[in-house]
Order: C-alpha cells, then sequence, then structure tokens
C-alpha cells in the first residue's frame, strides 16, 4: 500500500518522497486504524489525507473550518487532477444535492464540508446514502476550549459520527495541540485504538530575527528593499498602525495592501484576493488577517508590535514559507509594547488568575524579545519540546551583529534619568538631554539640570531610540501603567559607578537578499504563472508553488521529461503548462544572450525607487520599451508589465505610444462580446497582428477609466 502511496505521491503532486511524519499517518491510516497527527504549518498535513482517500474505497469527508479556503483547496486539488468539491454554505440546496449526487455516482474523492454541516439531520442522511470511506478533520485543535481558537461547530462532528449508518475511519490533523487538546481530541472523537504520530512544532526553513531599539519605520523601508518581489506580511498592532504604514509604503511606490477590522468586507476580501492572486506582494494588517489564508509563498512575516503571547507569535510568523522555501520572521521589539498589553490585561474584565495567566504568557512572549539563546529552540521549548537544538539560522545563532561601545552616552542617559528622579518618561528625558525649549521643562526648570542639553548633537529621536534600547536591555525599565516612568535598575548604577562597560548589539546592514540562481528567470516565471492564474481564475501558487519555480529557474530545463523530475511536477501539471513554462524559458535564454552584455548590468543608482517605477520613469523620459528592456537587462514584457503596474497606481502613462490605438475599439467590443476575461479568446477573436500589449493595455486603461 504505501508503495501505491508513493507514486500517487509522484503521480499527482510531483513530490518524489513523503516528508517526516507523512509516511506513519498515511500508513497508519491505510491500515484502518484512526489516527490523529501532529505537524507544524506547512509540514504537509493535506497530503496525509488526500492520498489515502484516493486508495480507500468510497468517499472522504474534510472538515475544515474555513470556509473561505475550501475553494482554493478543491481548486489545487482539480488542477492536479484529484476529483473534489465542497459543501458549504455558498451553494444551494439543489447545487448541494446536485454535488452528493455526484460523489454516490464516484465522481469525487474528496467532499469539503465546513462543521456546520453536520448539525443538520438533512445533510446526514444525504451523506448516508454514500460509501464515506473516511471523515478527516483539518486543524482538530478547533475541538478543543483548551486550544487557541475553540469552534463550536466542531462539537457536532462526534454526534454526526455516530449517526451515520457505518462508522467511517477518523483521521485528525493539527499544528498546534498540547498535550491537553490532543487529550481532549481523542476522547471526544472517541478514537478507536488510535495513533498519534507528531513530528514537533520546529520548522527548518524559517529564520527568526529579533531587532530591537531600530527606527521601525526606517527597518521596514530598507527590509523590504532588499527583497524586491518577495511577498510578505506586516503585522501591526491597531487599526491606526495599519493604516499610517500602509499609505507610507504606498507613497513610496510599493505594491502593498492592509487589512484590519475597521474595514468593510467587501475592502477586506479585495484586500485579501489581491494578496492572495500577488496582485499587492505586501500586505499591512492587525492580526485580524490571516486565518482564512492558506498562501504558501509568504517570504517574509515582519512584527511591527509585540504580540501578547507566543502562541500567537508563532502563529502568525508560521504563516511564512508553508511552501518549506526559507522564509524569514522579524519581530521589532520594543518594551513599550508589553506596556500596553499589561494595560489591556487590566482593564480586561477576566477573572484575576486568568489575568495572572496572560500577564505571564505576555512575560515570556518579552522574554523571547530579550533572549541571546536560539529564538527558534526558545519557541519549541516554550511548546514543551525538550529535545530541541540550535537553529542556526536565527539572529541569535548567527550573531549577525556589530558591536559598539555606547557606554558614555548610557552615562549620559542614566546620569539624566537619575537627576529626574526617576519621575518622567523616555519624552521627557530626551527632552532634556536634547537640550529642547519647550515650555513644559522651562515651567518645571528641567533646563537648569546638568545634565540639560548634554546630548544636543544627536537628534531628538536618536536619543528616545537609545533610552528604548537601553529599556530593551535591561539598563532601565518603565514603571507604572498608561504613562510609564523611566526608573534606574541595578545594572545602570554600576554604569554610572564606570564599573560595567555598554555595548550595544545593532543587526549589520541588511545586505541585499541572497540572489539564488536565477532571479531574472525566476521573475519571467514568476510573470507567466500569473497569467495563467489570471486566466483560470486561481491563485499563482495553485498552479506551480515558489519552490517549483526556483527549480525550475535554476536548472532551466529543457525537454518534457526533465519538467517531470521537478519538485511539483506531476503528471497532471506537465500536460497543462509544462509546454508553456519550457517555451518560456527557451526565449529567455534566448533573449538573455541578445541583450548586450554592458547593458545587462543594470545601474545601481536607482535609490529608493522601485524597479517598475524605474521602467516606468524611463518610459515617461521617452525611452521605447525596447531600449529600456536592453538598458535594463530585463525581457520587453517585463517592461510592459512595470509600466502597467505604474499606471495601476496611478502614475500618467502615454498609452498612444504602447496600445496600437485603431484597434482599441475592436479590443473592447470583443472584451463585451465574449464577456470574456481571458486575454486568449480575444485575441483569438481579432486580427493577427493585434498584439497581447494591446489588448491588456486597451482593458487596463478602460479599468483605469482613462
Ligand atoms: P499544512 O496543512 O500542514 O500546513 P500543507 O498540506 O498545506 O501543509 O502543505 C504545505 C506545502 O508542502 C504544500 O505546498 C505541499 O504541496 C507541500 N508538500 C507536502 N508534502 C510534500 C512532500 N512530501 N514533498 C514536497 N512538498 C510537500
Ligand atoms: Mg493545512
Ligand atoms: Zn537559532
Amino acid at each position: 500500500m504505501l508503495d501505491q502511496a508513493r507514486s500517487l505521491l509522484q503521480k499527482y503532486y510531483g513530490y518524489p518522497a513523503f516528508r517526516p511524519g507523512q509516511e506513519q499517518a498515511i500508513e497508519s491510516i491505510l491500515k484502518g486504524n484512526d489516527t490523529v497527527a501532529i505537524m507544524p504549518t506547512g509540514g504537509g498535513k493535506s497530503i496525509c489525507y488526500q492520498i489515502p482517500a484516493l486508495l480507500l474505497d468510497g468517499v472522504t469527508l474534510v472538515v475544515s473550518p474555513l470556509i473561505s479556503l475550501m475553494k482554493d483547496q478543491v481548486d489545487a486539488l482539480n488542477q492536479i487532477g484529484i476529483p473534489a468539491t465542497f459543501i458549504n454554505s455558498s451553494l444551494t440546496g439543489a447545487e448541494v444535492a446536485d454535488r452528493i449526487q455526484g460523489a454516490r455516482l464516484g465522481r469525487f474523492k474528496l467532499i469539503y464540508v465546513a462543521p456546520e454541516r453536520l448539525e443538520s439531520g438533512a445533510f446526514l442522511r444525504l451523506l448516508d446514502a454514500l460509501d464515506v470511506a473516511m471523515v478527516a478533520i483539518d486543524e482538530a485543535h478547533c475541538l478543543s476550549e483548551w486550544g487557541h481558537d475553540f469552534r463550536p461547530s466542531y462539537r457536532a462532528i462526534a454526534p454526526a459520527l455516530a449517526e451515520l449508518r457505518s462508522r467511517p475511519l477518523v483521521s485528525a490533523f493539527t499544528a498546534t495541540a498540547t498535550p491537553e487538546v490532543i487529550e481532549d481530541i481523542r476522547s471526544q472523537l472517541a478514537l478507536r485504538a488510535e495513533n498519534v504520530f507528531s513530528t514537533g512544532f520546529g520548522r527548518d526553513n524559517l529564520s527568526f530575527t529579533v531587532v530591537r531599539g531600530e527606527n521601525k519605520r526606517d527597518f521596514v523601508m530598507q527590509y523590504i528593499k532588499a527583497r524586491p518581489n518577495q511577498s510578505g506580511i506586516i503585522y501591526a498592532a491597531t487599526r491606526k498602525e495599519v493604516d499610517q504604514l500602509h499609505q507610507y509604503l504606498q507613497t513610496k511606490g510599493y505594491s502593498v495592501g492592509k487589512y484590519h477590522a475597521g474595514l468593510n468586507e467587501d475592502e477586506r476580501k479585495l484586500a485579501q484576493e489581491a494578496f492572495l492572486y500577488d496582485d499587492t506582494l505586501l500586505m499591512v494588517a492587525t492580526n485580524a488577517f490571516g486565518m482564512g489564508i492558506d498562501k504558501s509563498n509568504v517570504r517574509f512575516v515582519i512584527h511591527h508590535n509585540l504580540p501578547k503571547n507566543i502562541e500567537a507569535y508563532y502563529q502568525e510568523a508560521g504563516r511564512a514559507g508553508r511552501d518549506g522555501e526559507p522564509s524569514e520572521c522579524t519581530l521589532l521589539f520594543h518594551p513599550r509594547d508589553a506596556q500596553l498589553h499589561k494595560f489591556f490585561i487590566e482593564q480586561g474584565e477576566a477573572p484575576e488568575d486568568r489575568k495572572q495567566a496572560e500577564h505571564r504568557k505576555l512575560q515570556s512572549m518579552v522574554d523571547y524579545g530579550y533572549t541571546t539563546q536560539c529564538l527558534h529552540r526558545t519557541i519549541v521549548e516554550y511548546f514543551g519540546e525538550t529535545d530541541a537544538e540550535d537553529c542556526g539560522r536565527c539572529s541569535n545563532c548567527t550573531g549577525n551583529y556589530e558591536i559598539e561601545d555606547v557606554t558614555v552616552e548610557a552615562q549620559k542617559v542614566f546620569s539624566c534619568v537619575k537627576r529626574m528622579n526617576e519621575q518622567f518618561g523616555v519624552t521627557m528625558i530626551s527632552d532634556v538631554l536634547k537640550g529642547s525649549k519647550n515650555k513644559r521643562i522651562r515651567d518645571m526648570r528641567l533646563d537648569r539640570l546638568p545634565t540639560y542639553g548634554l546630548m544636543k548633537k544627536l537628534t531628538k529621536n536618536a536619543i528616545s531610540d537609545l533610552i528604548k534600547v537601553f529599556i530593551a536591555e535591561g539598563y532601565l525599565a518603565l514603571e507604572g501603567g498608561q504613562y510609564p516612568v523611566v526608573k534606574l535598575q541595578p545594572r545602570s548604577v554600576a554604569v554610572l559607578r564606570g564599573e560595567e562597560q555598554v555595548l550595544h548589539k545593532t543587526l549589520k546592514p541588511l545586505k541585499q537578499a541572497q540572489a539564488a540562481g536565477n532571479e531574472a528567470l525566476f521573475e519571467e516565471l514568476r510573470a507567466l504563472r500569473r497569467e495563467i492564474a489570471e486566466a483560470e481564475h486561481v491563485p499563482p501558487f495553485v498552479i506551480f508553488s515558489d519552490q517549483t519555480l526556483r527549480e525550475l529557474s535554476d536548472y532551466a530545463p529543457k525537454e518534457m521529461d526533465e519538467l517531470l523530475k521537478v519538485k511539483g511536477i506531476g503528471e497532471r501539471k506537465l500536460e497543462k503548462y509544462g509546454a508553456a513554462f519550457l517555451e518560456a524559458i527557451a526565449r529567455f535564454e534566448l533573449e538573455a544572450r541578445e541583450v548586450p552584455e554592458a547593458a545587462a548590468a543594470a545601474s545601481d543608482d536607482e535609490g529608493d525607487t522601485p524597479s517598475h517605477r524605474v521602467s516606468y520613469e524611463l518610459f515617461r523620459d521617452g525611452k521605447s520599451v525596447e531600449a529600456i528592456a536592453a538598458e535594463r537587462g530585463m525581457s520587453a514584457n517585463t517592461v510592459e508589465r512595470h509600466l502597467f503596474r505604474a499606471a495601476e497606481e496611478g502614475c500618467e502613462l502615454a498609452w498612444e505610444r504602447l496600445i496600437q490605438a485603431e484597434y482599441e475599439a475592436q479590443v473592447m467590443a470583443a472584451a463585451t462580446e465574449l464577456q470574456a476575461e481571458k486575454l486568449k479568446p480575444i485575441k483569438e477573436a481579432l486580427p493577427d497582428e493585434v498584439s497581447y500589449t494591446t489588448i491588456r493595455g486597451a482593458l487596463l486603461k478602460q479599468r483605469l477609466g482613462k
């Protein structure tokens, strides 16, 4: 049976081998045992029930909490040739009956259902007409009130299992489950001779970094600039912060969306989809964003603010790198954020012991911000693993720091705190050190202090940043609720006495994210993937994962059978997309040879401007698409996409230089007539000489109302 499972893995998914844990779980299921599998996010839980579903007689019901994901999950299965469908509240009664009938006729091997469905007796009777081989429960921690994400509707699963004509095999999957939660899952589902497999909580492809004492906005700018074309999420604490950061990044020309509970449902849906479909690469969001996304190619997650506990942090940060590709999780740590959480815990309605528990969890999160131990290990140990090793990737393991002696600055700050009788907050202390002439200072006669103006050469921001670093490193402490004051700590006293040196660790300047393999080809293939995805109305990663594109661009295969060796290309995808990708690779190699070498060395002095804006500016200055392509060492296609993107962002574009004006009306007529959103049917309906550029351009121009 396992051999069969392995050959299905290659045939449908294009993967050569199971991951640790997958094989055990699948084997256990195929032996007919109820099975619980705990694997980290991105560990590959879906395959653990999908492959058995193919091998079992009858249909597998997949219970999944996220209606918004079902369609994507089913699309992804259909993409690789696995017959699946979903049943949820977005369907009419007739559609549901139709799908059940289809399952009865053997048209589907998997049906995804929302847990609420199982509360309906009528639905259960429909199911009885089917041969249900297995019920697979995804995100099984939702069953337990001890979990972090309890869903009352999950409580309908156990009674439903009992009510079915014959009890199907049960499997349950989750990424985060403490022993308590597992016990709860087991007993609620009354699992028969269950097998529990756990591969632990570690995520080997994630590198964690804690950044202390940097200006957050500058850090974010520098970070995303070094990672053009990468998709990432930036979590901020409040709607206001999200709005501000979003606006800031937008004015800098970045492709960025936002998401928080203050937006209406349509706005949120649009933002989420644009992100899913790679229309916007960056998402600035509150923690309201994420439950409904399963995007596999998120390359980084930045936490602009401190989350309230490690569970929440790991869940949010863990949205990076579900595809197993190296991805980064960065926490911008500032102790003031902890102060805010403390305040909210105190303001909350919870009983006292619950509040104490929340304070302890918060403290673990704060400790994570200060720790010098391996960050990855700190996290998995928090979840109860005892045999974790240092990861060798995180900022503590790699020590990517520069060390600076700031003893003198520290003495100035500490003595000022002392002179101010430890009665003031960071702002006032910075004002005094700066020598500000504001009224409050004069009224309180703080300008008479010997430390007044002691650091006047620095900007006020630099001074307050420095104070915050001293707080983060435990030399100073913030005390008091809403308006905390700065207090000296024993360590700072030692510094004042000249007994201790203060070394300040700053993160070394970020290098350009490593360009593994052939970045330009990767970009071409990404663009092709996006075109196909648009035409098929599915998110790009459903066509191919980033990992697959990475292998394609590294190895640049030339023949169809070479493609099958690429991870993520099974038979079905080979048939559907193989030719298009081979052609793109061949075309790229040809063009690369034609681009003069000197020109290919793109200029370095582009400063802050994102790549597409550089192309736009050259075009605006009168250069043709071809000239820009040659100058920048990219294909004409890429340049065109740059221009369209700039136009979408509101830049004025000289459309007449791009599109064949004489055909514009025809394009629009064809688009209306065919009701087509895909380009291909429009292209086919028009004279041959009408270019794709014209079609794409005309449609965009109309959409933008130009
Ligand atoms: P989970 O539900 O555990 O978070 P998924 O089932 O969504 O994870 O899988 C995460 C990613 O890993 C998907 O892109 C999937 O195709 C990929 N994957 C799963 N199993 C394998 C495997 N054996 N080899 C390579 N990639 C795999
Ligand atoms: Mg999953
Ligand atoms: Zn580490």
